[in-house]
């Protein structure tokens, strides 16, 4: 369900337009968005009332919209780009993971607090601990909002002794490390230098995205080697090309559908207080993205 609402929307209008919905999507744009497809294939697998609804936002409304998740009505939500931290003045405490990040993506209710989490830390760390890796040097590429939580999780989760987070815009990669106090900057044509040293390369861009499937942010010239594990947030295609190239070569390879689906368990976890049904909603995921 996507509702989109306008600046005129009165409250009453608001919760009607949700219908039954309890837990929402609050960002811009909302609509390629698989977080109704997980959470609403959850609540059905498990029997549960509750219902997710994508909303699509102006920046202007961000606060109103905060509002509207009043605990009664509607019990939580998730927050998207660009407003992961444009939030944060108006929820009444935010959990240390999403201090550290900086960026809040769960709203939740504990002891009648509207509270701000991030599970992309989780969500991220989650395939590689099934793994059992310690990598030293992590090499994340990108600056955004998933390379920031990227870098805490490599810091704190991974304890990597060497983070290198690789940006097109070298001071947006100065700015991630500087606000974080993790890592050290570069720009892309120093990938042939770090990429032969690091145990951990994560994509954290959206390069390799559907419908631009032909690209990577790691030019052919470089190779991977069998101790590296290429790691790609990204999730449509499951196997970017990216990752054909590193397991052509023998690397580890993990796609970003894990972490997309591990994240939302963790925001469905602090909501419900259950664990999601992980195997139903893969193949709910897995039959909606090769359908497109
Ligand atoms: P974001 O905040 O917009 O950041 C995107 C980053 O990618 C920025 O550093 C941007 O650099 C860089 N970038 C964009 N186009 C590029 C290009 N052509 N070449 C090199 N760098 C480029 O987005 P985000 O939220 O961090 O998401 C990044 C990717 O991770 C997306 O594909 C998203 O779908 C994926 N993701 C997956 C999951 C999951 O659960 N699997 C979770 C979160 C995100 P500039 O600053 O120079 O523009």
């Amino acid at each position: 369900m996507l509702i989109k609402s306008n600046e005129s929307t009165t409250l009453f209008q608001f919760y009607m337009s949700y219908n039954d919905a309890s837990y929402l999507l609050l960002g811009s744009p909302v609509e390629q968005s698989l977080s109704p497809l997980i959470h609403n294939t959850a609540f059905r697998c498990l029997g549960l009332p509750s219902r997710y609804a994508a909303q699509e936002i102006a920046k202007s409304q961000v606060a109103t919209s905060i509002k509207h998740i009043d605990g009664e009505h509607i019990f939580g939500a998730n927050v998207t780009i660009p407003y992961k931290q444009a939030v944060l003045p108006y929820l009444d405490g935010i959990s240390p993971v999403a201090k550290r990040v900086g960026a809040v993506n769960t709203i939740y209710f504990a002891n009648g607090r509207k509270m701000g989490h991030n599970t992309d830390v989780e969500g991220f760390l989650k395939p590689l601990s099934a793994l059992g890796l310690q990598p030293k040097h992590v090499v994340i590429l990108g600056s955004g909002g998933a390379a920031r939580a990227v870098m805490v999780a490599a810091e704190e989760g991974l304890k990597a002794s060497r983070i290198s987070v690789v940006s097109r815009n070298l001071l947006s990669a100065r700015a991630a490390c500087h606000d974080l106090q993790i890592g050290e900057a570069w720009d892309f044509s120093s990938l042939d230098q770090l990429i032969p040293d690091a145990s951990l390369i994560v994509n954290a861009t959206p390069v390799g995205m559907w419908p631009k499937i032909d690209t990577s942010p790691i030019p052919d010239s470089i190779t991977f080697l069998p101790s590296q594990t290429i790691y790609d947030l990204v999730y449509n295609p499951e196997e970017t090309r990216l990752l054909q190239a590193a397991r052509v070569q023998g690397a580890r390879t993990l796609g970003g559908l894990s972490m997309l689906i591990a994240q939302a368990a963790a925001s469905f976890k602090i909501w419900t207080g259950l664990e999601m049904p992980v195997d139903g909603v893969e193949m709910a995921l897995r039959a909606h993205l090769s359908s497109k």
